[in-house]
């Protein structure tokens, strides 16, 4: 297996950032031509999800709509941020591609994502390649 890792800098409190150039280029760096490639992310209130590359709403679309299912209120945690940890947990925390002659295998228009949702942050995500 080999690891490296992606810087993520988000600019807002919440929002979808592709990252599918920078997990190409994680990847090429790797050296490893055919496998699976995962994309996973260190945090509890961010995720990493695939989806539409061409239209822009719908991204905006998901975050509407995981605001419409996720309360803002009625939690314990202290810290405040609950809706974005119950956020993460929703969109999960990786995703597994598999790795063809050294890239990685998307549908036209699927791209990779990095899910903010308590930014603005510094955020680490971690491409792995096992052949
Ligand atoms: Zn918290």
């Amino acid at each position: 297996m080999a690891v490296t890792e992606i810087e993520v800098k988000t600019g807002r409190r919440e929002e979808f950032v592709d990252i599918t150039r920078a997990v190409r280029s994680a990847v090429e760096d790797l050296g490893i031509a055919d496998g699976l490639c995962t994309v996973f992310c260190l945090h509890t209130t961010a995720g990493i999800t695939i989806n539409e590359n061409a239209d822009p709403s719908v991204r905006s679309d998901i975050l509407s709509a995981l605001s419409r299912m996720v309360p803002a209120g009625g939690y314990e945690h202290s810290e405040g941020n609950s809706p974005a940890h119950v956020k993460s947990t929703l969109v999960g925390q990786s995703i597994t591609v598999p790795l063809v002659g050294g890239k990685p295998l998307l549908g036209t228009w699927q791209g990779i994502y990095f899910c903010e949702f308590d930014g603005p942050r510094r955020r680490r995500v971690v491409v792995s390649v096992t052949s």
